[in-house]
This record gives C-alpha cells, structure tokens and sequence, in this order.
C-alpha cells in the first residue's frame, strides 16, 4: 500500500498493488518506507543487503517501467523494484507508481508524488528472515486454504482463476454493475451482448501464455499475454477496471486495442479507470460539440473510434497538444475546457470513478462520494463486501457476523457498514487482497496468531478498522476538505447516499453533520492526538 495526501483529491490518499515489492519491505527489516523531500535531479532510492543509497537516475528519466526495472535489475541482480513511468515523470495528477512490471498502485495520484520528487524508483533486496510465531500451525492452515483454492474446478473460484477479473466483463455490463458510455448509457441499448462479447474475458483468454500471482497467493489471477495482432510479445492481461473503462465506458469493443491501450498505461503508469474516464470525458464533449477536430488535435473522437482512442491516450500519457488538458483527470480538464463539460465529468472530489455502479451496489453511492479516499470502489463498502461469504453469519471469517437485516434501509444497515468499514480497514493494513474475500471462509484470527502470536478478537479488529478509518477521516478534515458537502455526478446517483452517510456516521461516533469524529470518539480510539489538529 502506497500513502500519502493525495494531489488528485487533497483528500488522505491510499492505494494498493500486488506483486513480490511488499514482502521484500519486510525482508529489508522495516514495515514501511517514509519518502520525505524532494531531490534536485533525478534519482532512485536502493536497499541492498542493509547498505541504503541514494543513486543517480539520469539514465533512467524517460524510460518506462518495464525497460525501468529491466536496467535495474541488469545493473544490481533480482531486485524488486516499484518505479513511475512518464505520467508520474510528467506529474499527471492521474498515474500510479508500478512494480512487478504491470502492477500498479494506480488511484490516488502517487506516481505524480514520485516525479516531483524526482524519484524514479525505489528497489529493494533484503537478505532478513520474516519471524513467525508458530510456523507449523501456519503451514498447516495455508495448506488446508490453498487446498480449498485448487481443488475447485468449477464455479466462481475456479473462473476466476482461470479468467482473472476479466471474468465479469460480460455478466457485470448485463448485470447493470457496469457504467456504459460513460455512466450515461446501458448495455442492452448502447453496448449489448454482441459487442461485449468481443471483449469478454474467454476472448482474451485466448492470448494467455501462463497464469501468475502475487507473492505466496494460491488464487493467481494474473496471466502473461502474448498478442502478436499488435506486436505485443509479452504484456499483461488486462483487468476488468480496463476493460469496462476502455471497452464498455467508450463503446468500443476493439480488443486489440484494449490490449494496445492496457499495456501503454502499464508502461507510462497511469491509472486506467481514470485515464479511460477522462478519454469518455472527451469523447462526449466532442460529440456535443463542447471541443472541436481543432482542440482534439484533428482526433475525430466519435465513441468506440478505437484507433483515435489509442492515439489519445498517448497524448495523455506525453502531454502532448489536447493530452496536457487531459492529463490531471476530467476535474481539472472540465475546469479548462469550461462551456458547461462539468456535467461529463464523472468523478468524486477529482478522482474519477471505479468501474462499479453506484446504482448497482447502492452502499457505493456513500462511499464514492464521502469516504477519505473519495471515488474508490476498493475502498470498504458494505454491498460490495457482502457480495462474497461475508454475507451469511460466520460466512467469511468465524465469529464475524452482520445484523440480520443489514440489507435494508435503517438502524441495522449503518451498524453493518461500520462493522464493514472496520474490519476491512484491519485487513487492508495486514496487506491481504481483497479477493481473499470473495470464495471462501478464511482463518483469519488462526492465522495472526500463528504469524505474530496475538491472541487477537474480531471485536478488536473492527475497533483497530474504525481507529484507522477515523485517522483517513480526520486526516482529509485537517486538510480542509469539506467532505459532507461534496456530491455525486447525477448519473451516479441512486439512493439519498447522505442519509446513508448520516446513518454511518452515528455510528462510527462521528458528528453526521459535518462528519467530524466526536472527541470522545477519538479518546476512546486511543488518538486523541488528535483532537488538537480537529478542534
Ligand atoms: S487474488 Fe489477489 S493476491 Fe492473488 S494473484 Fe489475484 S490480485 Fe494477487
């Protein structure tokens, strides 16, 4: 997980990846890396062995991350490296910072933080041993979960891993989950099956050359492609995110070029939920006559106009001619371009929207538009969550269990989104995927036990959730942004998602006015360290 304060959204700003460079933080002995300050020309931070440098990335200013982590490794031997491509070297509000090649930490705009730092990539190496409490109990319930994993084949696990997340690009546009024609459209009358069926996920699964997952995960969701049709030799399997935002969201059901376009971004690092938003942006300006073929650069940007697609978001990527209005996300472009393109500017305190319908999973609606991190769909959100095992009583973890009647409106739904909020926020802090969530039961206390020896409550971590929660609250407060007061775009509206809030806010011991967490909120959380930076 990459933190920080988000230039995109002023707002507290996390952002999370797969891959191997997390468990090689812990390898290097630390549990975190601080990033402070900025360097006069470019550089890259090393931890090799327990030496830490500051070298010179002269060389490396201007390549992007696949031939990045290629010198690295070249120049020092297997090191994991996270690296910025030319969005975050060009400080688009809009790119991520990469390891693995392909993964990225895309939402909240911390590749732009990397390049005005100037700080092209971080590698590490470590050479430590990772302590464990009771390594044979450990063993033992991995054994028995990944037993669960690769036994399946059928059903939803066994799709998944077969599939990756591109599974549900098909059944989730029919579904209604996916916003079409950027939020404004539906599938069966803008985008129906015959197109989406030109991009589904066993279309793409036709490419793969072999699955991969992240560090020590059974499920392996990730896959190597290879796409000769467009001079790929090896490029990564495109996630659903892209593909709704560059398939569905712009009517376009070229998959060559979903792949072209996949691998750009990987390569620039930039975010594709909001680089695919902002090219929807434009797209419907130009058809509505709000820019000219002038202003797009001579760019005829009709929807599904995949080869303009392309063109476009190189110029993103470059911040070349139209590309340097777009680069920053569809807020900042909206606010130049002006002529009323607000009103096609998808997004929630400047970060556009994840590719899950606020009218679909109706807790979304809240959590889009006031959660810390605003516009996330990874951020805890109870129909979301609630859409795997952790809907039945004990269903995902035992003794965590949701009020009876969470589903509807009322005393009992606020209660269960705080008891979401709460354990999420631990689960994302010990660093496990949030697909972990999704298939089967997992033994989560059993397992901190046997890695760090606590005899840890669910109780516990739901409050350890809520401290969290509470801290991105108060964080994003102190920095002046008035969270209660921000609104969804009306085509992302489905339920009176401030009542909601009010309703969770009672119950996260905040005040449902202005979503100030009460004092005695925080000296019961212990962080009453707080109260200074609030009151
Ligand atoms: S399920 Fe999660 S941890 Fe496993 S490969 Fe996929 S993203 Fe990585």
């Amino acid at each position: 997980m990459v933190a920080g304060k988000s230039p995109l959204t002023g707002t507290w700003g996390d952002s999370n990846c797969g891959g191997y460079f997390g468990p090689e933080i812990k390898k290097c002995g630390f549990d975190a890396i601080l990033i402070k300050g900025k360097a006069n020309g470019p550089k890259y931070v090393a931890i090799i062995d327990d030496e830490k440098l500051i070298l010179d990335a002269t060389d490396l200013w201007g390549l992007d991350v696949v031939q990045t982590e290629e010198r690295l490794t070249e120049k020092h031997g297997k090191v994991q490296v996270a690296s910025i491509g030319q969005a975050g070297e060009n400080i688009s509000l809009i790119s991520g910072i990469v390891n693995d090649k392909a993964r990225i930490a895309g939402r909240s705009g911390f590749g732009a933080v990397m390049g005005s730092k100037k700080l092209k990539a971080i590698i590490l190496k470590g050479n430590r041993k990772i302590p464990i409490a009771d390594k044979e109990t450990l063993n033992n319930h991995a054994k028995e979960y990944n037993q669960g994993i690769n036994d399946n084949t059928s059903g939803m696990i066994y799709i998944f891993k077969t599939l990756g997340t591109s599974a549900g690009n098909t059944f989730m546009a029919q579904s209604g989950d996916t916003p079409i024609k950027n939020w404004g459209g539906t599938s069966k009358q803008d985008f129906p099956g015959v197109k989406l069926n030109k991009i589904s996920g066993m279309e793409i699964d036709k490419y793969k050359q072999k699955a991969y997952g992240c560090f020590s995960c059974p499920t392996r969701c990730g896959a190597i492609m290879k796409v000769p049709e467009v001079g790929l030799e090896e490029t990564h399997r495109p996630e659903y995110e892209t593909c709704a935002n560059f398939g569905s969201m712009l009517l376009n059901d070229d998959l060559m070029s979903i792949f072209t376009i996949n691998d750009l971004c990987n390569r620039a690092g930039i975010d594709t939920i909001s680089a695919g938003t902002t090219v929807a942006f434009t797209i419907e300006c130009y058809e509505n006559g709000i820019i000219s073929k002038d202003e797009t650069d001579g760019l005829e940007l009709n929807w599904g106009n995949s080869p303009a697609i392309i063109k476009l978001v190189k110029k993103i990527i470059n911040r070349e001619g139209i590309g340097d209005v777009l680069a920053d996300g569809v807020k900042v472009a909206s606010e130049k371009i002006g002529k009323g393109s607000d009103k096609y500017a998808i997004h929630s305190m400047g970060q556009e929207l994840g590719m899950h319908s606020s009218k679909f999973y109706k807790s979304m609606g809240a959590t889009f538009a006031f959660d810390p991190t605003p516009g996330r769909h990874t951020t805890p959100t109870l129909d979301f969550s609630t859409a795997g095992p952790m809907a039945k009583p004990n269903g995902l973890f035992e003794g965590f269990s949701l009020p009876e009647g969470f589903k509807k409106s009322g005393d009992e739904r606020s209660e269960a989104e705080k008891l979401v909020v709460g354990i999420w926020q631990s689960l994302n802090s010990l660093g496990l995927c949030e697909f972990m969530g999704s298939f089967q039961k997992y033994p989560l206390l059993q397992i901190m036990k046997a890695v760090v020896g606590w005899n840890i409550t669910i109780d516990e971590l739901v409050k350890i959730g809520i401290r969290i929660q509470t801290l991105r609250q108060a964080f994003t407060l102190r920095e002046g942004i008035d969270i209660i007061n921000n609104k969804l775009p009306e085509r992302a509206v489905g339920i009176d998602y401030l009542a909601d809030y009010k309703g969770y806010c009672k119950k996260m011991g905040w005040n449902p006015e202005n979503g100030y967490p009460l004092e005695e909120t925080l000296t019961d959380l212990n962080i009453d360290f707080v109260i200074e930076d609030l009151y």
